[in-house]
């Protein structure tokens, strides 16, 4: 696979790919990986710019995913949910949503759809590095970390990359997988719609007085959403890790408190939901953006996962679409490689794109029309949204609908 060019008196190494990747988080590492399962044929580049926060068992990593049933099983065809479940996941079984300013509530439950739980939390650090460990495994992915891509060129055939290393990649097909940020959205001029929601979400762990009973907690507040979501600590359930979306200057006010004061502040804003807040992690503030690229696919270059889409964190949904994502991806290029056709080109990618954009869509317009009715201060929204949640709380086969929705079944 590899070449070398004479550039003058110099002699460039070049390697040439099936597929590169770019984007060593979450879905890149979930794309490369099954990819790479499920075309033993394929040769497979996977690139990195910084090395994964290693997994502490002593300690929870602040940044955690909601994952659905239909994500855990793509992490399973990956050979990495083994490994992720044997550290640590916490199941939760319950969903409890309510309304700050009124009397609404909505309460989820596993039993009532006849299923052992609605999800799991884990730990962002633990899920990239056991999926490393798989990437490990398999002979068909070279893995470069730390790897700095200096410039991409693109040609009717192929893509080029020249890293920082002097080496050259090629490949009929270059997957962005790259983040929110994304240089290789920017590189290749994709168009994005995107808004600053000038919301910041605190995250962080905290120590409860009560139980959480593996229980998601949600409360809406007209300045942003308040999540717990319970974490899972060799059996003791008084930790949770928090996501409380705010207005950026009150966010700024919150984490300038001490942690005494943040922990009573959390307290009341939970209404004790739990008991008090005992106490609290580092927290984090990070700035939250909706992005939304108006393609997802050019010429020899796709979009995967945050790189294609930003959303709300509300929903807990951001890294289970790029999961989906992944699969889509990984089926279309499969069967197009059973047919030797061209994994780079617009016919492929398209095929892509057309699976996934319109879900995409649609769970980000829900998702901002839920966090813009949230947000309303006027009367009629406020009634509507606590006669909305007692009603659908009291309607079962659409609670139903929507459990399966949240939890990725249908
Ligand atoms: C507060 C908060 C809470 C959330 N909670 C949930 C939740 O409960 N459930 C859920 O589904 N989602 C949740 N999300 C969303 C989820 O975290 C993201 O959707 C997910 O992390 C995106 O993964 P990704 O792999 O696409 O991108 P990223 O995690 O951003 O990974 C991109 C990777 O690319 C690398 N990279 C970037 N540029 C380059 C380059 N030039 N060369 C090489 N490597 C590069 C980066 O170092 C990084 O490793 C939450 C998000 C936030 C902010």
């Amino acid at each position: 696979m590899t070449d070398s060019q004479a550039q003058g008196s110099a002699q460039t190494t070049v390697e040439h790919f099936d597929v590169i990747v770019v984007g060593a988080g979450m879905v890149g590492t979930a794309f490369a990986c099954l990819l790479a399962r499920s075309n033993p044929q394929m040769q497979i580049a996977l690139l990195e710019a910084h090395k994964n926060a290693a997994f502490d068992p002593q300690q929870f990593d602040p940044r955690v995913a909601a994952l659905t049933e239909k994500s855990r099983a793509v992490l399973e065809c990956c050979g990495a949910w083994q490994s992720i479940a044997a550290q640590r996941i916490s199941a939760y079984g319950a969903m409890q949503v309510w309304d700050a300013e009124g009397t609404g509530e909505i309460h989820f439950d596993c039993q009532d759809v006849h299923q052992p739980n609605l999800g799991h939390i884990v730990e962002n650090s633990l899920v990239v590095e056991s999926l490393l460990a798989a990437v490990d495994t398999l002979d068909n992915i070279d893995f470069l970390c730390p790897v700095n891509v200096i410039s991409y060129q693109r040609s009717e055939a192929e893509v080029s990359l020249e890293l920082d290393s002097g080496a050259k990649l090629t490949a009929p097909l270059l997957v962005a997988a790259d983040g929110g940020n994304s240089a290789i959205r920017q590189q290749f001029d994709f168009a994005t719609r995107e808004w600053d929601y000038g919301h910041s979400a605190i995250v962080t762990t905290v120590k409860t007085e009560g139980v959480h009973q593996q229980t998601a907690w949600q409360r809406f507040m007209p300045t942003g959403p308040l999540a717990l979501l319970p974490l899972n600590k060799d059996g003791d359930h008084h930790y949770c890790s928090l996501v409380w979306s705010q207005q950026s200057d009150e966010a700024e006010r919150l984490m300038a408190l001490d942690d005494t004061q943040f922990c009573a502040e959390l307290s009341r804003a939970s209404e004790h939901c739990i008991g008090k807040i005992i106490s609290t992690d580092k927290r984090f503030a990070i700035p939250l953006r909706q992005r939304h690229a108006t393609d997802y696919v050019t010429e020899r270059v796709a979009l995967l996962g945050d790189a294609a889409h930003t959303i709300h964190p509300l929903a807990g949904q951001g890294v289970n679409l790029g999961f989906a994502d992944v699969s889509a991806l990984v089926g279309v290029l499969s069967a197009e490689a059973r047919r030797d056709n061209d994994l780079g080109s617009l016919l492929t990618l398209n095929k892509y794109q057309r699976l996934r954009k319109p879900e995409n869509l649609a769970v980000m317009a829900a998702m901002e029309g839920f966090k813009r009715l949230f947000a309303a201060d006027n009367i009629a929204l406020r009634l509507l949204r606590n006669v909305g949640l007692g009603k659908v709380n009291n309607l079962r086969p659409l609670k139903n609908k929507i459990i399966r929705q949240v939890m990725g079944l249908s």
